[in-house]
């Protein structure tokens, strides 16, 4: 039976792993859980409205929500994990052309679902947070919660007799097989799956690569409230830089800071917090009361390429090591996806058709062996 060493337990290494078949692969799948972006995630999955002009991008997106439905299917996805309660987009400029795309959009995409534009009224009643203000209801958008994700698929894995290993591996290629090392234990494989998030540039230095990728600090702030229908309200857009996102548990999301200096450090910031209620101030109806609950901080480190494009694929100078990362702030909507595209090339020999990438070249490259 071949080996799959799969690094990173992330939302692309998890799902893949669970797709692999055991019948064909040995699967061990290493963790060191530092600076992961899946489980500090805000949840929004609603790529349809997105102002980004790359096409294949767009097109990756809108599969990878489609593909959820399939997910929740075979994974057993509970209504805590992934709600379908829509989204909320709140904008200045007119939502009638927000609506006009989002109806255009449908055409391809009818994962959509109802396209309504909420009078100040409708918008209050459907997210009671919210100050009545007028607002484009789409009832397909969803929220997943990433923490809860991992636990679930890491349990399913062991069912499957996946082996875990919760410790920072390094890799290092011997002949024909690959040795993946970490301070206790040395495993052999046939392929090396990299899901790392953004140490795959780490990992792939050492062996000659140059990678384009690198680490963005995000940080949200999660309220924890009594407001038991939080579950079942739909996420809110706002038209700046925060969103909202009603959660289990009376858990009030307001997420998301974007970085870039800050790169990997995961320290929590009065600062972010100062910018995330401010920024979502003037949608709620009344933040003072939404401020004097107890609150905690999530952090974590997405990876960006320079075109802020996702990659993923079997390396051309050697097709044993495959690399997936570069997801930035819409991971949760395609990493699944990648996931499952991933195990199907190995299950099946299949690799999509559709266009959802530029070739690997542009961000990975041998300089030296
Ligand atoms: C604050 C925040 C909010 C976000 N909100 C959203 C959202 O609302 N919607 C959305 O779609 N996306 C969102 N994202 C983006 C999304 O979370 C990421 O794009 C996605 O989770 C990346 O998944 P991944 O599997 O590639 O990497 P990760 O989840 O980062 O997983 C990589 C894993 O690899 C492990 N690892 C790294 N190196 C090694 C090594 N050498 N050995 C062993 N293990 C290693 C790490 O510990 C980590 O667990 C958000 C991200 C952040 C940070």
């Amino acid at each position: 039976m071949k080996k799959i060493a799969v690094i990173g337990g992330g939302i692309i290494g998890i799902t893949l792993a669970n797709y692999l078949d055991t019948a064909k692969y040995d699967i061990t799948l290493f963790d060191d859980g530092n600076n992961q972006a899946t489980k500090a995630s805000a949840g929004i999955i609603s790529p349809w409205l997105s102002k980004r002009r790359n096409k294949r991008w767009y097109r990756l997106a809108k599969d990878g929500a489609a593909f959820l439905q399939k997910l929740v299917i075979d994974m057993n996805l509970s209504n805590d994990i992934y709600a379908k309660n829509g989204t909320i987009i709140l904008r200045k400029e007119a939502l009638e052309s927000l609506a006009t795309l989002a109806e255009q959009r449908k055409k391809d995409a009818p994962e959509i679902g109802e396209i309504k534009q909420l009078s100040a009224q409708e918008t209050a009643d459907k997210l009671p947070l919210l100050t009545p203000q007028e607002s484009l209801y789409i009832s397909g958008g969803a929220r997943l919660d990433g923490l809860g994700y991992l636990e679930h698929m890491k349990k399913l894995a062991v069912q499957k007799q996946i082996n875990f290993i919760s410790e920072k591996a390094t890799l290092k290629k011997e002949d024909s097989y690959w040795q993946i090392s970490t301070p206790k234990q040395q495993i052999s494989a046939d392929y090396v799956i990299l899901t790392a998030g953004p140490s795959c540039k780490t990992l792939l230095e050492p062996l000659g690569y140059e990678v384009d990728l690198r680490p963005q600090k995000g940080q949200l702030v999660v309220f924890k409230t009594t407001q038991t229908q939080s579950k079942q309200w739909p996420v809110a857009m706002l038209d700046n830089e925060a969103d909202l996102i009603p959660a289990n548990n009376g858990q009030i999301i307001v997420g998301s800071t974007h970085e870039d200096e800050a790169q990997w450090d995961i320290q929590p910031t009065n600062a972010a917090f100062e910018q995330l209620t401010a920024n979502s101030k003037d949608f709620l109806q009344s933040s003072e009361k939404l401020l004097k609950n107890s609150f905690e901080y999530r952090v974590g480190t997405r990876a960006y390429t320079s075109d802020f494009a996702p990659f993923f694929g079997s390396l051309v100078d050697d097709p044993s090591l495959l690399v997936a990362s570069g997801l930035g702030s819409s991971g949760l909507t395609t990493g699944p996806y990648i996931g499952y595209l991933l195990a199907n090339y190995f299950n099946e020999g299949n690799w999509p058709a559709e266009d959802y990438q530029k070739p690997l070249s542009n961000y990975i490259q041998k300089i030296s062996s």
